[in-house]
Parts: structure tokens; C-alpha cells; sequence
């Protein structure tokens, strides 16, 4: 079969290998303690649900606009003033198949063959790909613990071309789970607004900050600004909603309506029944998310404060997210098990196949020093994790 250069171009999300790997080690009756996901354990709430099934029993099965429904629209557009101080109109908000998505109709509509877009590694591993998936040329700029896994502005400007087009943000960040204060942000604006460049800026684990850590929408720093950046977020990450996906980009009029018109012709809209369930969701009450955040920083302490005990594994607290990313070079050629250690990469698979716990390398992330883990499950399983890759590598 010959395939498309497009398609033979990107490489498979390693971190849904991974995961596929575990889930069929369980299969086979073997116990993996998982820190490989990137989903909130949480079960959706009620009330979510509830919506959602009221929605089957009202008919609401049919096809919608094609950009997401008025009513979750309207939602949207109260969060962004509630949380962001953000006035969107409601046709500058296009409602997808998730936040991935989104980010599909951003680059799709942003981007021409060549475009360059800055991107900071450590990425979530599908930026890379669906910046190519455009035309696009992602511009990596490599970034470590030293800047806490942040782009300083001077390397942002070392990167500039007359082809840059976009620079892609992502606070808090998948996988480091580093925010970008205020200041930082405003210091990238400032480049975005001399060279006329766009931002995409990837928000969706936006509810997800601990410790008074004071998250800022990109868009929030002028109307200049708002004028240039393309917001993504969606209910997954904030709401235990993975499933259902639903994700949603705001942005220039003229932008969402190129994004909407690509929708209409590649999925239609979400399905209408998730829809109504983000409805209830974005609308609805804050405990459930506030009650997993407090959650979530219990976990973020304690297995932060464990995998820095482990010797030679070394991450700071980050402030968002729920992933530690821990630089795991002490390692690297030495031997465990028997197995020579090269890279995160054979880490990880000898952590998978001794200690039976899933981790993520950090070569798909762009940064091959780390691992990810992830802290999206209960206590007992982070110490049960821990417990045996300290065993393994004492
Ligand atoms: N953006 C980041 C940074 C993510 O980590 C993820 C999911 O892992 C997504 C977007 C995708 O979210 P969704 O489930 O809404 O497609």
C-alpha cells in the first residue's frame, strides 16, 4: 500500500503506545500500576451525566450546527469573561471533537507549506505532528529544569525567521506541568505584537494550578493580543470528561469561521448528546473541579517528594497539570536487570517489564533526559508504583 507523504511524515503518539502496552499487560492478568495516563481518574460528575441523558431522552440526537450548539456556546463565552476576563461573541467560538481537535482546525486554518511555528520541547507530543499534518515546520526550542521548562524571550528571538507564523504556548504544561506567570507571558507578547505572529495558545488544563499559583489566559493581556492568539480548551482535563470529547477554540472572527467551515466538511458538529453534557459542565458548579484539584496537589506533593527520594531521579514541584517530569541521565549506562540503560526510552520498558509500572519516556516529548509520570491515580497506587521501582532500582 502506498501511503500518503503526509501520512508516512508523522510518527504514532507514543504516549498511547505505551498505554496500549500496559492495558495489554493487564489483559494478560498481570498487575501495571499506570503512570502513563493522561486522563483524570475521577468518574464525570453526576450532574454531567445526568445532562447527557436527559439529552437521549429529549431526542436531542440529531445533527447540530456545525460549530457546536448556541446554548454551549453562550456557556462558553460566560467562562471566558467569569475566569479570563475574556468578551468573546459567540461565533467566535468553535466547539470540536476535543481539544486535539481544535488544534487541528487552528493549524489547518493558520498554516501554509512552510509556515514556521516555535514550540517549545518538552511538547505534548501531538504538536509536532499536526503542525506538520498543516504544511507547517515546527521550530523547537529545547528548554530544561534551569528555566523551568520554560522559553526564555532571548530564545524565542533566536528562532524568528521571516516565515515564523505562530508561536505555539502551552501553560500549564503536558508533560513538565510548568505555568507561565504573568510576566513571562507579557515578555512573549511583546515578540508576537513586534513581528505580527499568531499564538496558539493551549489552555486546557488551565483549572489545574495548585499552590496560589495564579493562572493567566494568554489572550487576557490586551485586546491586541486577544487579536492574535487563538485560545484552545475543552472539558476533558477539567471536568473528567476524556470520553466525551469535547474541546473548543476562540479566536478572531475570520479565523473561526475558516475553522467552522473545514468542520463542516470533516466531522460535522460533536455529538449533540456530549454537547449538552459540556453544557452542564462548563455552566454548571465548581466543586467537583475544585474538590479534584485539592485532590490532585495531595498527590502532587507526596509523589513529588517520593520520586526525588528515588536516587538519581530529580524534578522539581510543578505548578500545574498533574505530571512530574523527572531528568533520569543518572542512569544511562548503567545496567538493570541485565538490560543495558541508553536512554529513557529503555528505562521505562525496564521499569514496564521488572517493576510493572507504566511510564512514559520523554523521548516523544522531545526532551529524551526524562520520564513522565503521571499522578492522575489513587494514593495507594503512586505508593505501590513507587514502592516497586525503588525495589528495582535499589
Ligand atoms: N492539549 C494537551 C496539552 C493535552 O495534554 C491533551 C490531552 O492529553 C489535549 C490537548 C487533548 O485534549 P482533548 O481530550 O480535549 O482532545
Amino acid at each position: 500500500m502506498s501511503l500518503s507523504k503526509r501520512i508516512r511524515a508523522i510518527s504514532p503518539s507514543p504516549t498511547l503506545a505505551i498505554d496500549a502496552k500496559s492495558k495489554q499487560m493487564v489483559a494478560d492478568g498481570i498487575d501495571v500500576v499506570n503512570f502513563s495516563v493522561g486522563e483524570p481518574d475521577f468518574d464525570t460528575p453526576d450532574h454531567i451525566k445526568e445532562a447527557a441523558i436527559k439529552a437521549i431522552h429529549d431526542g436531542f440526537t440529531k445533527y447540530t450546527a456545525a460549530a457546536g450548539i448556541a446554548e454551549l456556546k453562550k456557556v462558553i463565552c460566560k467562562k471566558f469573561v467569569d475566569d479570563n476576563g475574556l468578551e468573546y461573541s459567540p461565533d467566535q467560538i468553535v466547539v470540536s471533537v476535543g481539544a486535539k481537535h481544535s488544534l487541528f482546525n487552528a493549524y489547518q486554518a493558520l498554516l501554509d507549506e512552510g509556515d514556521e511555528v516555535i514550540l517549545q520541547a518538552p511538547y505534548w507530543v501531538t504538536y509536532p505532528e499536526v503542525i506538520k499534518l498543516a504544511g507547517g515546520v515546527p521550530v523547537v526550542v529545547d528548554t530544561d529544569e534551569t528555566t523551568g521548562f520554560k522559553m526564555t524571550p532571548a530564545q524565542i528571538r533566536e528562532k524568528l525567521t521571516p516565515r515564523t507564523k505562530v508561536i505555539n504556548l502551552n501553560s500549564p504544561s503536558n508533560p513538565t506541568g510548568a505555568v507561565y506567570n504573568r510576566k513571562e507571558l507579557e515578555a512573549i507578547a511583546e515578540i508576537v505584537l513586534e513581528n505580527n505572529l499568531y499564538v496558539v495558545s493551549d489552555e486546557i488544563y488551565e483549572e489545574l494550578v495548585y499552590g496560589g499559583v495564579e493562572f493567566v489566559s494568554f489572550a487576557a493581556l490586551g485586546e491586541q493580543v486577544k487579536n492574535r492568539t487563538i485560545v484552545i480548551n475543552g472539558v476533558s482535563k477539567s471536568y473528567a470528561m476524556t470520553g466525551w470529547r469535547i474541546g473548543y477554540a476562540a479566536s478572531p472572527l475570520d479565523l473561526a469561521k475558516g475553522m467552522a467551515k473545514l468542520q463542516g466538511h470533516v466531522t460535522s458538529n460533536p455529538t449533540s448528546i456530549a454537547q449538552k453534557a459540556a453544557v452542564a459542565a462548563i455552566g454548571g458548579p465548581k466543586k467537583p473541579v475544585r474538590d479534584m484539584v485539592k485532590e490532585f496537589d495531595k498527590r502532587r506533593k507526596h509523589m513529588a517528594e517520593r520520586v526525588n527520594r528515588i536516587p538519581g531521579f530529580n524534578c522539581g514541584l510543578p505548578d500545574g497539570a498533574f505530571y512530574l517530569f523527572p531528568n533520569v541521565e543518572y542512569y544511562f549506562g548503567t545496567e538493570i536487570a541485565g538490560r543495558k540503560i541508553e536512554t529513557s526510552d529503555d528505562l521505562a520498558e525496564v521499569i514496564l517489564e521488572q517493576a510493572k509500572v507504566a511510564v512514559v519516556p520523554g523521548s516523544g516529548f522531545g526532551s529524551p533526559k526524562n520520564i513522565r509520570f503521571s499522578y492522575a491515580t489513587s494514593m495507594e497506587r503512586i505508593d505501590e508504583g513507587l514502592d516497586r521501582i525503588e525495589a528495582l532500582l535499589k
